[in-house]
């Protein structure tokens, strides 16, 4: 978390956008299907191990007597900024430095014996064109060294021209810079006609139902190298090869995580530079597609006014094929719509939407430094599920928070009641000053701040989230506080009296027969023949008190979950504060020289007796309190279904 305050923001996030790719996959990609010129073929191994067979129809076939998906192959390998390299410790592991996306065509690539230090010396990269996620694509030119029949494609062996551009990215993004297209074995490309056309996005859209993630590629021969690298000479009069299909499992935890957010009232949006099919495929299969709500991609979304799109935001659960700048879009309306937003991203484009998010989320390690500089909160693991836990992590805070607020104002209101009703009855101050002081730096403090280390309500996410406008002394918490004000008053008061009585009696002055013992001391003026204080009185109110407190510490510690769904003693903070706080008690009530200063006495055992009977009243009161909330919640759920 890098900005505190977002913390209580979490709590009462009620979306999350999420990246597909990386957040909800695992980024781990495989290549799986390729596609050249009307033909399918499937290449087996995972991971990143480069083993594995393609094959045509479930039969192993020889790749080299497919000529022009070696190309696809070679473009892949040279437009193409990762690394793939094996760790010769752990058995010969591989793994991909770079974009997975890359690092899997590398690893395919290597299953066909095509390898990058081969190709990067035949084919040495002169000059590119980055990839970039709004222009979704990516392009290179390549110096041609010497010609090697068996790995380029045959046109290129054909004339012997001295430079190659190279073109990767979105199949109908490279469809549209091409006007020919590569036949499987000819050396000749052929003119791309609307039905050639076709093939190849029916082609795509196979492959995008099947949940893969697809690119295409594409490449051309200079004669020279173009004086300026600009993408409106380069990227023309292309020859399209093949499609590239791979996988991208989705992450294991984030179904469950998904099903978490659901019953915690937080929705959930894909958002996706993928194709439409391949984000329904996945959105499917990890169960975040709703019934009756949709996919929608970038081009729709701009075809849509702002009133048109804040409506279908709310019942969009899928945006795909879009760039970063429709992520504001996206922001404004669900903020419009009172939502409270969490968005992620991690290129510099995304930088706007993290900002505009009540929320904005940052991936740790595939994300640009200015992502993380903005976001008020980084994933180290660019995990969703790990969003779904900050969001509970927010809710326990801001719920530990509230507890705390309630039981010091509870228990401070009482403090100030019993010392006002005392005074106006004109009784004797039950409470002297020094030991209000230990009350409200010991029994009151050292509970609190064991609040804080609870580690939550055990229905934390099974509630819809906190109305941010909701003040955090609520009606619920409102109502708490009269209750607990009158009880502990109430039993501190009783505790006062009895001993007011009882050392009356033991002064010569017992209640007169048929006369009302409240009446009787309220009318009693002549304090002074009690003698030097009112040690018992003020002993008992005193530690009621105290005790009110440290019982009550522990029914604080839910607001609506009984002691017992809670376990009484599951927050080992609160016993360490409160076993400090008896343990304190008891010296001051029984050491002397701390009598004298806190004016207690060594209490007998039926002033025990009253003092713990009247000092369990509020916290039982507390009990029956949530008991009626957990009735009303209830009462509301049941009236919701
Ligand atoms: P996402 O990764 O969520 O799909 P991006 O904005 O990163 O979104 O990518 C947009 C599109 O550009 C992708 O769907 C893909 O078709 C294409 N693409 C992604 N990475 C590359 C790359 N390294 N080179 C070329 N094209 C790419
Ligand atoms: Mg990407």
């Amino acid at each position: 978390i890098r900005r505190l305050s977002s913390v209580e923001t979490l709590g009462s996030a009620t979306v999350i956008c999420s990246d597909k790719t990386g957040t909800l996959t695992q980024n781990e990609m495989t290549v799986t299907k390729i596609w050249v010129d009307g033909q399918f073929f499937d290449i087996t191994g995972t991971g990143y191990q480069p083993v594995g067979e393609f094959q045509v129809d479930g039969k192993t076939i020889n790749i080299r007597d497919y000529p022009a998906a070696l190309t696809t192959l070679w473009v892949g390998v040279l437009n193409n900024d990762a690394q793939l390299e094996k760790i010769e410790e752990n058995g010969g592991t591989y793994h991909i430095i770079g974009d997975p996306t890359e690092g899997s065509l590398l690893v395919a690539a290597a299953k066909a014996d095509i390898l990058p230090e081969t190709m990067g010396q035949l084919y040495p990269r002169e000059n590119e064109i980055p990839f970039d996620s709004t222009r979704k694509r990516m392009v290179t030119i390549h110096g041609i060294r010497d010609l090697r029949p068996d790995l380029a494609p045959g046109t290129l062996a054909e004339h012997g021209e001295e430079y190659t551009i190279a073109v990767k990215g979105a199949p109908d993004v490279v469809l549209n810079l091409c006007n020919r297209y590569q036949a499987m074995s000819d050396t000749e490309a052929h003119p791309l006609d609307e039905e050639a056309r076709k093939r190849i996005l029916d082609a795509n859209d196979a492959m995008t139902k099947q949940a893969l993630r697809v690119l295409g590629v594409a490449y051309r021969v200079i004669p020279a190298m173009p004086s300026e690298v600009n993408s409106d000479d380069l990227e023309k009069d292309l020859i399209f090869v093949g499609l590239i299909g791979m996988i991208d499992p989705a992450r294991k935890e984030v179904k469950p995580a998904l099903a978490t957010a659901r019953e915690a009232g937080i929705r959930t949006i894909m958002i996706t530079g993928d194709y439409p099919n391949t984000a329904r495929a996945i959105a499917e299969q990890i169960g975040l597609l709703r019934p009756g709500h949709g996919v929608m991609t970038g081009s729709q979304m701009n075809e849509l006014d702002d009133d048109a799109m804040r409506r279908e935001v709310m019942h969009t659960d899928v945006f795909a094929r879009v760039s970063p700048e429709h992520k504001m879009r996206i922001v404004d309306a669900l903020r419009y719509n009172q939502q409270v937003v969490a968005m992620t991203g991690d290129g510099v484009n995304d930088a706007p939407a993290i900002k505009a998010a009540d929320i904005g989320v940052a991936m740790g390690i595939t994300g640009t430094d200015v992502a993380k500089g903005t976001a008020d909160m980084v994933l180290t693991d660019d995990n969703y599920a790990s969003i779904v836990s900050a969001i509970e992590q927010g809710r326990i805070i801001y719920a530990n928070i509230r507890k705390f607020v309630y039981f010091l104002l509870s228990s401070n209101v009482a403090e100030i009641m019993i010392i006002f009703l005392a005074t106006l009855a004109g009784l004797p101050t039950p409470l002297t000053a020094i030991q209000l002081l230990w009350l409200n730096l010991l029994t009151d403090g050292a509970p609190a701040l064991a609040l804080a280390m609870e580690k939550g309500d055990p229905d934390a996410m099974q509630r819809p989230p906190r109305p941010t406008n909701e003040p955090i002394i609520n009606g619920p918490m409102q109502a708490g506080i009269g209750i607990q004000t009158v009880l502990q008053t109430g039993a501190v008061l009783g505790a006062f009296v009895v001993g007011l009585l009882w050392e009356l009696a033991k002064h010569g002055h017992p209640v007169p027969e048929g006369v009302n013992p409240l009446v009787f001391l309220i009318q009693f003026k002549d304090w002074g023949l009690v003698g030097e204080d009112v040690r018992i009185a003020e002993t008992m109110a005193f530690i009621t008190l105290s005790l009110c407190e440290l019982f009550r510490a522990y029914t604080v510690r839910s607001e609506r979950a009984s002691i017992f769904q809670l376990g009484v003693f599951s927050n080992k903070w609160m016993q360490y504060a409160v076993g400090l706080s008896i343990v304190l008690m008891a010296l001051v009530v029984s050491v002397p020289f701390l009598q004298n200063i806190f004016q207690t006495h060594f209490m007998s055992g039926p002033e025990w007796t009253v003092v713990v009977g009247l000092a369990l009243l509020p916290a039982v009161g507390e009990e029956i309190y949530k008991f009626f909330l957990r009735r009303s919640d209830h009462k509301k759920a049941a009236l919701q279904d």
